[in-house]
């Protein structure tokens, strides 16, 4: 089976490793404020601010915003859980806007619709390792004087117009295994806000200054050094890294330009797409149902992923709770039933390019 993700280590990471467990001093310390260093001048945001997971950084991006009851967080309901826990985890109210086909990310134009007095945050996700289109949504955050995070979870280093995800006020990152960088579990907050920069590194502290000095209600959103080891030289070659998962998607999109019934997904102009996953559409038109083509990718060893089975709200969970707010979303309704990622990781050879395009072609009838 050629496989949907991969996690792959090297000497310089056991080494790191070593040296830390040598060391003695496990927790947070000296490598995880290397490793916010160098993922902040690598991106040339001012702050990183490391945290446990991708789901804390969002919360705690968040909190330090000071949301009160009743305040609203504007989301895409195309994407993964965690973005739309951590607005009810902050105890803000969660509103959706539609997403464009494109770029399976927000709609400005829907994200303006859905705008209210209430309304507080923009919180554009960037699918898939391609950035939302930021220009409209800055606008209108400058404009109704809102804030903006961006959920990078999947995007580290992706760009719009030469600016890097993270860099439009408060950014968040997932670490976890299967995303670009990973120390397993693990996140990171960007911000060129210096308040909010030191706001968050007293929250994720208990909310402490200094020993045993308090400053306000905090938590523990501490990463560990075993962990930022373990990303530090992910860091030193994402570059690398970046260009071979650009290497296999071009390979993919010439491959499969003329499938019928099947879009293939693209880098819209003055973007920078990281290609965390490559996702197809298998439309109405194609020959077979997104299912079956799923389980034929299976028969034929593909490995493939659909992110997401359904929208966010879309689960009991969510459809009974207060703070989640649904509306009409068409464009994302009809995207979630057509999607399939395609493996586009590091470790795919030539040969397992040419694989994945065939039983593609052969499933689809082209
Ligand atoms: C992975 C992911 C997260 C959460 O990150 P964790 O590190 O798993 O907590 C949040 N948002 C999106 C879009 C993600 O893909």
């Amino acid at each position: 089976m050629i496989p949907i993700t991969t996690v792959q280590f090297g000497p310089e990471e056991e080494q790191l490793v070593l040296e830390v467990l040598r060391s003695g001093a496990v927790a947070q310390g000296p490598k995880v404020a290397q490793l916010e260093s160098r993922f902040a001048k690598l991106f040339g945001i001012p702050h990183a601010v490391a945290v446990n997971n991708g789901t804390t950084a969002l919360v705690a991006a968040l909190q330090v915003l000071d949301l009160k009851p009743g305040d609203e967080v504007i989301t895409t309901p195309f994407t993964f859980v965690a973005t739309l826990n951590a607005i009810l985890e902050a105890g803000a109210t969660a509103t959706f806007a539609d997403i464009r086909a494109d770029d399976f990310n927000i709609d400005p134009a829907s994200l303006a619709e859905r705008i209210t007095d209430r309304t507080k945050v923009l919180l554009p996700v960037h699918l898939y390792g391609q950035m939302a289109d930021m220009d409209p949504i800055q606008e209108l955050a400058e404009a109704r004087g809102l804030r903006i995070l961006e959920d990078a979870a999947q995007s580290h280093g992706a760009s719009y117009k030469g600016r890097h995800a993270g860099s439009y006020g408060l950014g968040t990152f997932s670490l976890y295994a299967t995303k670009n960088i990973t120390t397993g579990e693990g996140g990171l907050i960007t911000t060129d806000d210096d308040v909010l920069a030191d706001k968050l590194r007293v929250l994720r502290n208990q909310g402490m200054r200094s020993r045993y000095v308090y400053e306000m209600a905090g938590h523990n959103y501490r990463l560990t050094d075993l962990q930022a080891a373990l990303g530090i030289p992910q860091l030193e070659r994402y570059e690398k890294t970046v260009s071979a998962r650009r290497h296999n998607a071009d390979r993919l999109i010439e491959g499969l330009a003329d499938v019928p019934g099947v879009v293939v997904p693209r880098q819209l102009e003055g973007r920078g797409h990281v290609w965390h996953q490559f996702t197809i559409r298998v439309t109405p038109e194609a020959r077979v149902s997104r299912d079956v083509f799923v389980e034929k990718l299976a028969e034929l060893g593909i490995g493939s992923g659909i992110y997401y089975p359904k929208l966010v709200f879309d689960y009991d969970a969510y459809r009974r709770h207060p703070r989640v707010v649904i509306s009409d979303v068409p464009v994302a309704q009809q995207i979630v039933t057509e999607v399939v990622s395609l493996p586009v990781n590091t470790t795919l050879s030539d040969a397992d390019l040419s694989e994945i395009i065939a039983a593609v072609r052969t499933i689809a009838g082209a």
